[in-house]
């Protein structure tokens, strides 16, 4: 093995091999020395690597003990004085000695020289190693481009040394391949190499792929969060699942509440941090969470029960009304001395915009209570009262625990609106769920069937409304002390639309009383020619629409006050809207007024018979009411058996057919108290005798021809005097309810009492 020296240049941190042609930046002085050196001679040059980089004049002991022998192919000078210089890796030598005295590193080396091996065997080597990088591209596609002139390698060496040269090898692992001395061990050494490196590939592919696919994940759950986000914002919910709960776990620490109550909350609260934010489940959850905290649990409003107090608000706020005022401090007088709870629950009955919900505001003013209003007009389905399961879809809470909600304290005054408007259906009858609500033994722990946990309502001060007391179920009427507010008269409307209605509507829309005066006698068209109602709240709604017409021509026409009067009306309201039916203008056969109380006022009805040639069939007519039409039954039967008395052939009702006839009006009509009108007109058109046009009448009638009392009196009596009628036929029984009625109403009436159908007759038939 030839031993020979070489200038030398130490390496840092780099390690060159046979195969490989790189530059090399130097700026050792003895390096660049031996490197001018080498360009002097024959340009060869000893490269050797240093164990440690930070050494700068190394010695032997500090090298790597093989290098390679290389030949420098270029060098230049770099802008900054160091030179860079293109080296070729030729053959490995070993180092043996070193001079570092001179001025450049001179090396005495020896060359190794390779064991011969069988160019077949070379051949299956090569191919071997081949074979194996085939597998190293497939797990590496970006491997180096070199590795596929392998093939054509001849020589074993040089391809293990290309191998090396190209793969991500280290400098350390560089250098010991350089080390190992012969070709079959660098063989060796290359194919563990190749292998670890197909291993590693395999791993960092695999390891990629996976976060690749989490990344990817994680992208695509990003901006799915960021797209739920903007939809959160635009419907204006907020989405942060924790910090929700934080908000809840906030409002529960506030929460006035039972242990059981703010436990369950907790739980559910523990529930939702479980879930994931934008589930659906979770929420359903924070919806039950939100409800469970809005509710008043143990939040109450100081009451005044200061009667004096709410006597004066009252008569502030209402005009008449004397009954209904002086029963509501009754009550609330007992109340006040039986302590809560015990008193029945009021309910003010009458017809619409009588000012029954507007008394219980007043009540709630008064008593400082929160007041909210349950409309049960139409409500069918129990689970509106007692509310729906929460697995139900769209679930919510009953009206009730809604209202209780809405009043943010467990002892508001709730109005029930309209509880004779209450249906029931086959989904379950809401009357008994409220039953259970307004029952003082059942409502300390009243159930919501969406709340779970059992509410105290009996702090709750009810009032109930209707407009008729014959639809309410009569358990719930049972528990409910009636209060009746009857219809107003012209003179009480006219008090009301001024001392009431027009402050209200002119502060409605921002005018004063300077600029919109109305004449007493224009109010009274408007009550008399422009409504038709039991209440005030269609004059309400005329009044309101003069402040509108004032309004426009205040800021159009640059008015300064508009005075309506009775002329300049129709101007503003348009043509007079209601015509009276009058009474008759002649006393006709067979054609009888009636008098009728329906829920939204009293109205005046004809009665109109026809006989004719037939085989005694009885007709009735018009939206009659299954005892209405009992009672005209009654009627003929009595009529038949007094017949004779009036001249009638006894076979005359077997040779005739009757038919009654009952004009329809706005609304259907019921009851017995048409009962006498039908037998005056049956009688009438028999005997062909006329009936008084100034009469009307209303009572009901018996077999034998007797009066009984009826209801709605003041109604019906109001009606009669609207139609212009003298004279009004009134049971006996009746007289106390006659009796009671202000002189407004009876004036001018001529009421005539009776107790049996012959002194109707005299009365109305005209002889
Ligand atoms: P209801 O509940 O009986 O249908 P509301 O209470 O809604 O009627 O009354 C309708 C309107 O008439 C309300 O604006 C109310 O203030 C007014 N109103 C009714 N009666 C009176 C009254 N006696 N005094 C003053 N305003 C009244």
């Amino acid at each position: 093995m030839k031993e020979k020296t070489m200038v030398a240049i130490a390496l840092r941190g780099i390690t060159i091999l046979p195969a490989m042609t790189i530059h090399l930046d130097i700026n050792r002085r003895k390096s660049v020395e031996s490197a001018n050196k080498a360009m002097t001679s024959d340009q060869m040059v000893y490269l050797v690597t240093q164990k440690e980089i930070t050494s700068q004049n190394p010695a032997l002991s500090q090298l790597y003990t093989m290098g390679t022998i290389a030949k420098i192919k270029q060098i230049m000078k770099t802008p900054n004085g160091d030179i860079r210089i293109l080296v070729e890796g030729v053959k490995r030598a070993k180092l043996l000695e070193l001079d570092e005295e001179g001025e450049c590193l001179v090396a005495t080396i020896q060359e190794i020289e390779e064991e011969m091996i069988e160019d077949v065997e070379q051949k299956a080597l090569i191919q071997l190693l081949q074979e194996r990088l085939e597998r190293y591209k497939k797990e590496n596609p970006s491997a180096s481009k070199e590795f596929d002139t392998i093939g054509s390698e001849t020589h074993l060496s040089r391809a293990l040394d290309i191998i090396i040269a190209h793969l991500h090898l280290n400098q350390k692992g560089r250098q010991e391949y350089l080390q190992v001395e012969t070709v079959m061990d660098r063989f060796h050494y290359v194919m563990e190499v190749i292998e670890e490196e197909i291993q590693v590939q395999r791993v960092k592919r695999n390891f990629q792929a996976q976060v690749k696919h989490r990344i990817d994940k994680h992208q695509k759950e990003f901006l799915l969060r960021e797209q739920l986000k903007v939809i959160h914002e635009e419907l204006g919910e907020s989405v942060n699942p924790s910090y929700e709960a934080d908000r809840m776990e906030e409002r529960l620490s506030a929460l006035r509440a039972d242990k059981v109550v703010k436990e369950r909350i907790q739980r559910e609260i523990k529930r939702f941090k479980s879930l994931p934010g934008a589930s659906q489940e979770a929420g359903l959850i924070q919806n039950y969470i939100e409800t469970l905290l809005d509710m008043p649990w143990n939040k109450k409003k100081k009451e005044h029960l200061d009667l004096k107090k709410v006597e004066q608000v009252l008569n502030e706020e209402h005009y008449g009304l004397e009954k209904v005022k002086e029963r509501v401090i009754e009550y609330l007088a007992v109340r006040k001395l039986n302590g809560k709870g015990e008193s029945p629950i009021l309910c003010f009955v009458g017809p619409p915009g009588t000012g029954k919900t507007s008394i219980a505001t007043s009540i709630a003013k008064a008593l400082h209570r929160e007041y909210v209003r349950i409309s049960l007009g139409g409500v069918r389905d129990e689970a509106e009262i007692r509310g729906h399961r929460k697995t139900y879809l769209g679930a919510m809470p009953g009206r009730i625990a809604n209202g209780l909600r809405q009043a943010k304290v467990k002892n508001p005054l709730m109005v029930l609106d309209e509880i004779d408007k209450l249906g029931s259906d086959y989904k379950g009858d809401p009357s008994a769920a409220l039953l259970e609500v307004l029952d003082g033994e059942q409502n300390k722990t009243f159930r919501d069937h969406f709340i779970e946990l059992p509410m105290d309502l009996s702090e709750i001060m009810f009032i109930a409304t209707a407009n008729s007391l014959e639809t309410i179920p009569r358990p719930l009427l049972d528990r409910m002390e009636v209060i009746e507010v009857s219809s107003y008269t012209e003179n009480e409307k006219f008090h009301i639309a001024f001392e009431h209605l027009m402050k209200k509507q002119l502060r409605k829309h921002g005018l004063n009383e300077h600029q919109l005066l109305i004449e007493d006698n224009a109010i009274r068209k408007v009550i008399r020619n422009y409504t038709r109602e039991a209440g005030v709240r269609g004059l309400e709604r005329q009044i309101g629409q003069l402040c509108r017409k004032a309004a426009k021509e205040i800021l159009l026409d640059g008015k300064k006050e508009i005075y309506i009067t009775e002329r300049n009306l129709e101007q503003y309201l348009g043509k007079e809207k209601v015509s009276f039916e009058d009474a008759n203008e002649q006393d006709e056969v067979g054609i009888v007024r009636g008098l009728a109380w329906t829920s939204v006022g009293g109205d005046t009805l004809q009665i109109e018979v026809n006989v004719m040639p037939g085989k005694g069939a009885m007709q009735l007519t018009g939206q009659l009411g299954d005892v209405m039409k009992e009672s005209a039954k009654t009627a003929l039967s009595y009529v038949r058996s007094v017949a004779s008395s009036y001249g009638v052939a006894s076979d005359y009702f077997e040779t005739h057919d009757i038919h009654i006839h009952i004009p329809e009006g706005a609304v259907p009509k019921d009851g017995p108290s048409a009962g006498i009108t039908m037998a005056t007109a049956i009688l009438s058109a028999v005997t062909e005798k006329k009936v008084s046009a100034k009469v009307a009448m209303t009572g009901e009638i018996t077999l034998r021809g007797r009066v009984l009392a009826i209801g709605g009196l003041k109604e019906k009596i109001l009606a009669a005097k609207l139609a212009h009628i003298t004279t009004v036929l009134v049971p006996e029984k009746n007289r106390p309810n006659v009796e009671e009625l202000s002189s407004e109403i009876v004036d001018g009436l001529n009421i005539v009492f009776v107790t049996h159908m012959e002194e109707v007759l005299k009365e109305a038939l005209v002889c």
